[in-house]
Formats: C-alpha cells, structure tokens, sequence
C-alpha cells in the first residue's frame, strides 16, 4: 500500500485509519501488505529500523536521495525517508497554505514506492490511496511499462475523497517526469489545462475502490462526480464500493477509557452519568437531561452540511432540544457555529479544536448525532454513533445512506433547511416514547461494522486483480 497516511503515524481523517487498520486486518485472509508513508516532521525514528540507505530517486535532472525505514520490528509500516522533501511541520501545507512543491514531493513518492518494491518486497498488488499516489500507476504503465520487476503486477487506486485531487499546472510535466503521453486527453492525466493526480490513478489502474457502494455509484454522476464522473463512468466495469470498517478497540462504550461512564446495549446506565457530564462540560442548564441532546464532531469544511444547520438554528433549539458542537476547519465556518451559538446561548454550544477525547465524549453523551453531510464517502461518527446508542440523523448519502436505515435512525434526501428539520422533527417526536427509543439505540449498539468484512472484501478483490478468484 502506498498512502499519505496511516495512523497512527499520520493522521487527518479517515484515509489514516483506513491504512491504520486494514493492513493487520488483511492478516487473517493470508495476505501479506507493506505500506510505505513519508517520514514527515512529526514522525519520531526512535525505534525504526533503516531497512534501505540510499535509494536515489531520479526527475528529470533532478536527484532525490532517500532511505526507508521499518516503523518497528516486525511492523508492516514503512517510512520514507527525504528531509527535503518531508521533513516539514505538516503534511501538506502549513498555515493554510499548500507546500509549493507538492507535485515533486508525490512524485517522489510514487516513484520511490516504486524503487523499494524493486528492491525490498516482491509485489505482486500496488494499493493506492487517493491523489497523493496517483502517479504510481501512471508511471508503472508508462516508464516502467517493460520493466521486468514489475511484469504482471498490478495496481488498485482507492478514493477516499473525489474533493481532493492533486491539481497542478501543466507546466510540472517535465519537473516530475511523467511522459507526456500520459497528459493527453482522453484517458490521460489533462482535467481542464491542468495536470490531475488524481486521474493518474483513476484513467490508469487496473481497479478503482472507493469507501461505499452508494458513493462509487455517487461519483459517476454530475452531482458528485467533481468533473470526473465521465471518466469514472468510463472506468465503472473496475469500480467498486467497500465500506470503511471501524475499530471498535477504541470505539466501544463497555470498554472506552476516554468517557466518564462505561455502558452497554445490556446495561444503558452509565449514558445517563455521560449526558450529565457532557451538560455540564458545555455549560448547559440541567433542563437539558430531560430533553433530546444533539451531538455534532465534525470537520467544518462545505462538505458538512453545516450551512444547512445554520438555516434553520431557530427552529431546531424551538423543538426544546440542546446542541453541542465541536470541530475545526475553515474559518467561515468556524464562525458560523461561533454566531449560532452566540445567538442561542444555553442551548447550542461550541468548541473549536480537534480533541479525540471530547469526541469521545459526545458520542457517549448525546442522545441524537447529526451528520448532514453534503456528500459523504464513508464517514466514521455516524458509526461510532449507533455504538454508543446515539441515533444519527444523517443526510442519505454515500456510506451515511449504506449504513444507517429506519430502525436504526433517521435519514433525509434533499439537501435543504427544511428536509433536515424534518428528519430532526422525526427523530424528536420518537424521543418522547423512551421505551421505543431505547430499543432504537440497542439496534443500533448491536450493528457490527467492524473491519473484518471490508478486509474480506479487498481480498476478494486482490484476488480477482491476480486472476485467482
Ligand atoms: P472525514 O474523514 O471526512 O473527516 P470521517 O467521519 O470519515 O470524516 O472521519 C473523521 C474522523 O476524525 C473521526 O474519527 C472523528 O472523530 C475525527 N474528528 C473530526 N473532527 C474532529 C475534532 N474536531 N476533534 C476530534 N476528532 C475529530
């Protein structure tokens, strides 16, 4: 697997914890992966065995000089290493602002996973993750195209999200020595005069994923599709959805440490304790226990839904109910939670950051999570969310749509003020009957998303890559 990140040594969102998780998951059906990182800034060496010194990677007429690194003993996670390239305090940019030699830097990338395969595992399956790794498939059937090591082998682009795509302009063509073959449209890297990482991977690989089955059908449509879903169409034969699993190590309310009460789907009461104490940690009057708390963790970006909870702030705190809300992200919209709170103070409250331990605590402690994402690959909280007993009203899209369903939540399709407002009404009016309501919450506590399906599945799909279905 060749990434950007994976937790635990990088980490922004579900990309990490999907190549965190799979590669051990993969384990148990027999095969065997080595995931290949940067060495970022943030990523510490103690411990890390240098496996590879000097594997110069060559551009055009520049020089890379790099060396991998085992992340431990016996870990199938390896770093690259390139100070130049990414010994750096982000992964992508710092203050807002993308690195300006991001194309080299993913180029370098590609090319050195590329390198260590030659020279450190035999690989039959090059998995790709997002825009970052798109070139590695346009190189491999280009430059590398009779290149012995790699006869026979195959390579699987997986998309976590259609946003993001690694746009650069046409000029970087010779900087990263991508053929110019390869830029030529159709069925080439060219998005609109630009050059598309992302369309490496997706005009060039033998497969495509992506992290539900409603968003691979999502993707190759205008809605969703971001400019691409032409060429995703094109490409639909080899498209498939795989659900994200979750890890229930750390998402599990019996055995979390990281909330003030552990509870059950046999034994609700510590919920109770976690409410009491999520009211108080945001400064909520005590009326709040005896009413529907809603809980919202979210990156604050377009692709939320937050405009929509802005629309209709007014009406949700007059259905008598309680909002907290933590996140980070773009500054617009960090203010638009800031002013829905200021301006229903006691009823919805904010914190900004990122703090896994908060997060924790507002999926034990809310009795409804909204998510009304615009769009939505996978998503992770809605999951967490049916483990903890907080029903999620979710906007029916991508894997919000695969994973949540009637008698676990409450869904709405248009993405509109009024539509969420319905949903929420819904889910409200199904509060006051607490017997059915915790029925509800047992259904959905009982739901198992874990990674063993999703690792089952990428195997099949390996296999049938090596023609050994
Ligand atoms: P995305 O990858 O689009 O951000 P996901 O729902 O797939 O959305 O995954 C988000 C992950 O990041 C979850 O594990 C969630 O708990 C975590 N997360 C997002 N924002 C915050 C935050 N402000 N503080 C703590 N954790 C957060």
């Amino acid at each position: 697997m060749v990434s950007s990140e994976a937790a635990p040594y990088a980490k922004t969102g579900g990309l990490a914890d999907v190549v965190g998780a799979l590669p051990p998951a993969l384990r148990s059906f027999g095969d065997e992966v080595t995931v290949l990182v940067p060495r970022y800034g943030s990523i510490d060496l103690k411990g890390a065995r240098r496996v590879y010194d000097s594997l110069p990677i060559y551009l055009g007429p520049a020089r890379y000089d790099t060396a991998v690194y085992q992340a431990a003993e016996g870990s199938p996670f390896y770093l690259l290493d390139c100070p130049r390239l990414y010994d750096r305090k982000g992964f992508y940019g710092e203050s807002g602002m993308d690195y300006p030699d991001n194309h080299i830097r993913f180029a370098v990338f590609a090319r050195a996973a590329l390198a260590a395969a030659r020279v450190l595992f035999r690989t039959e399956i090059f998995h790709c993750h997002d825009w970052q790794t798109g070139p590695l498939p346009a190189y491999l059937r280009t430059m590398f195209s009779t290149d012995p090591t790699f006869l026979g082998a195959k390579t699987l682009f997986t998309i976590h999200n259609l946003g993001y795509q690694g746009l650069f302009p046409r000029s970087v063509l010779p900087e990263v020595a991508l053929d110019p073959s390869v830029y030529r449209p159709p069925g080439g890297m060219e998005f609109f005069g630009k050059v598309s990482y992302i369309k490496g991977g997706i005009e060039f690989a033998d497969a495509l994923s992506t992290v539900s089955p409603t968003y691979a059908r999502e993707i190759q449509t205008p809605e969703y599709g971001f400019g691409l879903d032409g060429a995703l169409r094109a490409r639909s034969e080899v498209l498939t959805g795989i659900l994200n699993g979750v890890d229930y190590r750390e998402w599990s309310p019996d055995v979390d440490p990281l909330i003030p009460a552990q509870f059950s789907a046999s034994d609700l009461g510590g919920k109770q304790l976690c409410k009491e104490h999520l009211v108080r940690e945001f400064g909520l009057p005590p009326e709040a226990m005896a009413r529907p708390l809603i809980g919202i963790v979210s990156r604050f970006t377009p692709q939320k839904g937050a405009d929509l909870i802005a629309e209709v702030a007014g009406q949700l705190v007059a259905e008598d109910l309680y909002v907290v809300a933590l996140g980070t992200g773009d500054p617009e919209y960090e203010e638009l939670f800031l002013s829905m709170a200021a301006e229903h103070p006691g009823r919805i409250a904010v914190r900004l950051g990122f703090d896994n331990g908060l997060a924790h605590r507002i999926e034990a402690g809310a009795d409804i999570y909204l998510m009304p994402s615009r769009y939505e690959p996978c998503g992770l909280n809605q999951i967490y969310s049916l483990r903890y007993g907080t029903v999620p009203v979710v906007r029916a899209t991508g894997g919000l749509d695969d994973t949540i369903e009637e008698e676990t939540g409450f869904k709405f399709a248009e993405y509109s003020g009024p539509a969420l407002l319905g949903a929420v009404r819904a889910a409200v009016e199904a509060y006051t009957n607490q017997e059915a309501w915790r029925d509800m919450m047992r259904r959905g506590m009982q739901k198992d998303f874990s990674w063993k399906a999703s690792a089952a599945a990428y195997s099949a799909l390996y296999r049938r890559l090596l023609g050994r279905a």
